[in-house]
C-alpha cells in the first residue's frame, strides 16, 4: 500500500480511568515504578513487547479489559493514589527552586538547554550512552526542583540501533523504524492551533523541521525533525539517526540543533536568560542568537558578547579525538553565508574557532566545536574533579601564557537521577526509614545516615529479590537471542543454569570503547579461572555493551567476551547480555551485588553507571577515574590500581589487572563469603549500607542540578542581565573594549627584574619592579603582577604603578621553600567573566 499518512486513535477511555492518557504522556511515570504499574497490569505481555511504553500499550490493549480494570476497586485504588502524587507533584509550588532560584522565574527567563541525545526511557532510543543519560536524568531533576527550564534535542526516528549478536558474537545493528505517533510525544502546535515548525538553510536548501514536544514532570522537551513531506528524501534522513553517517551528516545535524532548536524556542515563545550547552555539538545555538541580535540592530561584536554573557558550556570529552573539528573547505560549505548574516568576516567569524589540526601530517586550521563553545559561553566546566583538570590542560593552548590551573573551566561532578534507576524493593526500604519527604530531599547526606538502621535481614532479602530478578532477565534475554540464531534445543535448555543467585555477581556494562578496556579481565585467563571456579567463593560476571557502528576494535572486544563465555571453564559464569539500554541498565545496577568499571585513567570523563549501582546497593570496584575518585571513601567499596598516570599502556594495562585479581582474591570475595554467628554477612552489607548512605546524596542528579544553579545558572542570569542592561551598553563597551585591546596587543613590552639574593629567611622581602609599554592601553584597563610558584601553590601580586610606565611591589616570602617567580601583564575589565577571557597575556 502506498501510505499517505498515518494516524493514531486512541482508545476511548472509560470515566474511571481516563486520566491514563494524560499520564501517559508524561515521563514522570518513567521513574515512578507504581505509575507503569498501572499500565503492565492492563497487559503485562504488551507492556513488554512496546518496550513499556504507555502510549503504545493504550493502543493495543483491548477495550474489553479496559472495561475490566474500570471496575476492579484494586486496579482503581491504585489509580487514584498514582494520580493523587502526580497531581501533588505536577502542583507543588514550594519548589527548591522557588525558595532558592527565584531570579531564574518569571517573563524571559529561565534556563534552556540543548543536548544532541536524550534517555528517558528505553521506549525512546534517542540516546548512545552516558551522555545522554545525564542530559535526560538533568531534566528530570529540573522538574523535580521546580526549574524554569526547556530542553531542546532531536527525535531520530531510527533511534541509535538496537544490538544483536550472531552465532559467533558479533554485534550486528538492526535500525527500526519509530512510528512517532505511539510514542510519548506530540505535535508541538502554536497558538493558532497549527503544527509548529521552523526552518533552516543547509547548502542552499530549506530543511523544514517538524516540532514535537515531551512532557518530563513539570518541564518540556522540544525535539527536532526533518522527516516532512516538503523536504527531500535526503533531507528527511537527516535527524533518522543519531551519529551515524559520516562528517557531513554530522555537521547538519548540529546546524539542525543549534540553529533549529533557538528557533523551535522562539517559535514556541519560550524564552530563556541561561543557555546550557551540552557538550560542542550544540555550539551553533551561538549563531543563530547572534544573529537575531544583528538583525536588531546591534554589531557583531556587541551581539557575541550579550549572547556569550548568557551561556554556559559543559564538556565531556578528554581527549583531543574527541572534540568534532572541521576543514575549511567543509565548513565554507556550511557555514559560507552566515558571516554576511551576523555582519562580520569569515576570518572573524572563524578565528572565534579556530585550531591547528595535524592532519596527514601536515599543520592546517579547522573550526572547532568545542573552541567555539569555549569562546561562546562564559563559563566553562568539566564533569568531574579530575576531568576539569584534564580540561584546563587540554584547552591552555586557548590562553597563552596561563599556568593551567589558572585555565577558566571548572567541574561540576555528574549524578544520576535516583529514583529512575532505584528497585522498587529499595524505594520500599527506603520508606520506612527515611523522612516522608525523602524523594525531594535527595541530596541531603544527613538524612541517609538513617539507612544503616535497616535491619541485616530485611537488606539482604530486598537485595536477593532484585537479584533473582535480574537473573531471570538475564536469562530471558539469552534464550531469546540462542532462539533467533536457531540454537539447539539443548542449548537453550542450558539457560536455565546460567548465574546462581547464590554466587557472587558483577557487573559490567558500558558503551565498548576501547579505552573502557571492557577485557582487561582476561588478561590472565588462568587466574581468573581460579576465581570463578572456587568452590568455596565461586564468582560470575554480567556484562553488556554497545560498540559504536564504526568500531571494530570495539566490536571485537564484545566477541572476546562472547567466545569466553563459551569456553568450557567459564560457561554460565560470564554472560553477555544483548542491547544494553535503559532497560538492561536498570536490571543490571539493581541485581548484581558489585560493578566494575576499569577504564584506561584518566580517559573517564566521570561514568555514571556506577552511581546507579551504588544507589542500589551494588559496591563499586573501579579505577580511580571520574567520579569513583571522588566517592571512595575506603569503606564504600574498593579501588583497582593507584591513583597515577602511566606512558606505557602496557604496563598500566598489567598493573590494573594485577591489581582487579588481587582484590577480587584477598577482599572481594572473602568479605562476601564471611558469615557471622546469626548466619548473616554483617560484614558485606556493612559495605552495601556505606555505598548506599554516601553514593545516593552525593551523586544525585539532584545534587548536581543544584550546583549547576548555583555555580553557573544564577551567576549568568545576574551576568548577562548586567550586560544586557541600558541598550546593551556593556556589551557594546565589552565588545569594543576588546577589538581595541586585540589590535593594540602586539604591540605591548614588558621587562622586569627583581632584586634577588640567592637565599633569604622567611618573611623578608623581595623588590619586583617592571617597565610596560602599554601601546596606548591605559594604565587602568592592565594588571602588571607578580606570580610566584613553589612547588603547587600559586601567588599573584600585583604591582603599583609608579607613573611614566614603572611598576614595582614588594613580595613578602613567608614560607620556606624554593620559589619561582615571573612577571606578567594582562588586560583587565570589570565586565570580564574572568581576567582570562581574551586569552591576553605577556609574561616579561
Ligand atoms: C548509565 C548508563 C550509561 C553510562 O554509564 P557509564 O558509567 O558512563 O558507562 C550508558 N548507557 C546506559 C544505558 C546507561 O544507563
Amino acid at each position: 500500500m502506498n501510505v499517505i499518512g498515518k494516524v493514531t486513535v486512541l482508545p476511548r477511555l472509560p470515566a474511571a480511568i481516563r486520566r491514563l492518557e494524560e499520564l501517559a504522556y508524561n515521563l514522570y511515570w518513567s521513574w515512578t515504578p507504581k505509575a507503569q504499574d498501572l499500565y503492565a497490569s492492563l497487559d503485562a505481555g504488551i507492556w513488554n513487547r512496546f518496550q513499556h511504553n504507555p502510549v503504545r500499550t493504550l493502543l493495543e490493549v483491548s477495550a474489553d479489559r479496559l472495561a475490566e480494570v474500570a471496575a476492579d476497586p484494586e486496579y482503581l485504588a491504585r489509580y487514584e493514589a498514582v494520580l493523587a502524587d502526580f497531581d501533588a507533584y505536577m502542583n507543588k509550588k514550594d519548589t527548591w527552586a522557588a525558595r532558592n532560584a527565584g531570579a531564574l522565574g518569571g517573563p524571559g527567563k529561565g534556563v534552556a538547554y540543548f543536548s544532541m541525545e536524550y534517555a528517558y526511557h528505553e521506549c525512546l532510543p534517542i540516546y548512545s550512552g552516558g551522555l545522554g543519560v545525564l542530559a535526560g536524568d538533568h531534566c528530570k531533576s529540573a522538574s523535580d526542583l521546580g526549574l524554569p527550564f526547556t530542553a531542546v534535542g532531536m527525535l531520530f526516528r531510527q533511534g541509535y540501533f538496537t544490538q544483536l549478536f550472531n552465532k559467533d558474537g558479533w554485534q550486528q545493528e538492526r535500525y527500526d523504524e519509530l512510528d512517532l505517533t505511539t510514542l510519548p510525544v506530540r505535535p508541538a502546535k502554536l497558538d493558532s492551533g497549527d503544527d509548529a515548525r521552523v526552518s533552516v538553510r543547509i547548502m542552499g536548501r530549506e530543511i523544514i523541521l517538524r516540532i514535537w514536544t515531551l512532557q518530563v514532570g513539570r518541564i518540556r522537551v522540544l525535539l527536532l525533525d526533518s522527516n516532512v513531506p516538503e523536504n527531500s528524501e535526503d533531507d528527511r534522513k537527516m535527524t533518522a539517526r543519531l551519529y551515524g553517517g559520516n562528517q557531513e551528516l554530522r555537521i547538519q545535524q548540529y546546524l539542525l540543533l543549534g540553529i533549529g532548536g533557538v528557533r523551535a524556542l522562539r517559535a514556541m515563545k519560550v524564552d530563556a536568560s541561561v543557555y546550557h550547552m551540552n557538550e560542542g555539538h550544540a555550539a551553533f545555538m551561538a549563531l543563530e542568537r547572534i544573529r537575531e541580535q544583528v538583525a536588531a540592530g546591534m554589531d557583531f561584536r556587541t551581539a557575541t558578547e550579550a549572547v556569550a554573557s548568557a551561556t554556559l558550556f559543559t564538556t565531556h570529552t578528554p581527549v583531543p579525538a574527541g572534540n568534532d573539528a572541521y576543514a575549511y573547505d567543509l565548513t565554507d560549505r556550511y557555514l559560507g553565508d552566515w558571516p554576511t548574516q551576523l555582519g562580520t568576516s569569515r576570518n572573524e567569524l572563524y578565528e572565534l574557532a579556530r585550531q591547528e589540526q595535524n592532519w596527514d601530517n601536515q599543520w592546517v586550521p579547522s573550526f572547532s566545536m568545542s573552541v567555539f563553545a569555549l569562546r561562546m559561553s562564559r563559563a566553562a566546566n568539566g564533569v568531574s574533579e579530575l576531568h576539569g583538570e584534564v580540561s584546563r590542560g587540554l584547552w591552555n593552548f586557548l590562553y597563552q601564557g596561563a599556568e593551567p590551573e589558572e585555565v577558566p573551566i571548572g567541574h561540576v561532578t555528574n549524578g544520576a537521577h535516583n529514583l529512575t534507576f532505584l528497585a522498587q524493593q529499595y524505594r520500599e526500604l527506603f520508606d520506612r526509614v527515611l523522612p516522608a519527604d525523602w524523594t525531594e530531599r535527595l541530596e541531603d547526606r544527613a538524612m541517609w545516615d538513617a539507612v544503616r538502621d535497616i535491619p541485616d535481614a530485611d537488606l539482604a532479602a530486598a537485595k536477593r529479590e532484585q537479584k533473582v530478578e535480574m537473573i531471570d532477565f538475564v536469562r530471558a534475554s539469552v534464550r531469546q537471542q540462542l532462539e533467533r540464531n536457531g540454537a539447539s534445543a539443548a542449548d537453550v535448555a542450558d539457560v536455565d543454569g546460567l548465574l546462581s543467585p547464590d554466587v557472587l555477581t558483577i557487573g559490567f556494562a558500558r558503551r565498548f570503547a576501547t579505552y573502557k578496556r571492557a577485557t582487561l579481565l582476561f588478561r590472565d585467563k588462568a587466574r581468573l579461572s581460579a576465581i570463578l571456579n572456587n568452590p568455596d567463593r565461586p564468582v560470575q560476571f554480567v556484562f553488556a555493551g554497545k560498540a559504536h557502528p564504526a568500531d571494530n576494535p570495539g566490536k571485537a572486544f564484545i566477541q572476546e567476551i562472547y567466545r569466553t563465555s563459551q569456553e568450557p571453564e567459564f560457561k554460565g559464569k560470564i554472560v553477555i547480555l544483548e542491547n544494553y539500554d535503559m532497560n538492561v541498565a536498570r536490571h543490571l545496577v539493581q541485581g548484581v551485588d558489585v560493578w566494575m568499571n576499569n577504564p584506561r585513567r584518566p580517559l573517564e570523563a566521570s561514568g555514571t553507571s556506577g552511581m546507579k549501582a551504588s544507589f542500589n546497593g551494588s559496591p563499586n570496584f573501579s579505577v580511580l577515574d571520574g567520579w569513583w575518585r571522588e566517592g571512595y571513601d575506603g569503606k564504600n567499596g574498593w579501588p583497582i590500581g593507584d591513583e597515577r598516570e602511566y606512558a606505557d599502556l602496557n604496563l598500566q594495562d598489567d598493573a590494573d589487572a594485577f591489581s582487579l585479581y588481587r582484590t577480587l582474591e584477598d577482599s572481594i570475595a572473602p568479605l562476601y563469603y564471611a558469615q557471622d554467628a546469626e548466619g548473616q554477612n554483617h560484614g558485606w552489607l556493612e559495605t552495601v549500607r556505606q555505598s548506599v548512605v554516601t553514593v545516593n546524596p552525593e551523586f544525585s542528579m539532584q545534587r548536581q542540578v543544584i550546583d549547576y544553579i548555583q555555580k553557573y545558572y544564577l551567576p549568568l542570569d545576574a551576568r548577562s542581565a548586567h550586560v544586557n542592561a541600558e541598550q546593551e551598553a556593556v556589551a557594546r563597551t565589552l565588545g569594543g573594549w576588546k577589538a581595541w585591546i586585540r589590535q593594540q596587543w602586539p604591540f605591548v613590552g614588558l621587562q622586569a627584574s627583581a632584586q634577588l639574593p640567592a637565599s633569604v629567611e622567611p618573611g623578608e622581602h623581595v623588590t619586583v619592579s617592571a617597565q610596560v609599554n602599554g601601546a596606548g592601553i591605559a594604565d587602568s584597563d592592565l594588571r602588571v603582577e607578580a606570580v610566584l610558584k613553589r612547588g603547587e601553590h600559586l601567588t599573584r601580586v600585583p604591582l603599583q604603578s609608579l607613573g611614566q610606565g614603572r611598576y614595582e611591589t614588594s613580595i613578602p616570602l613567608d614560607a620556606s621553600g624554593l620559589y619561582s617567580i615571573g612577571v606578567r601583564m594582562l588586560p583587565t575589565h570589570a565586565d570580564l567573566s574572568n581576567e582570562f577571557e581574551l586569552g591576553l597575556l605577556k609574561w616579561a
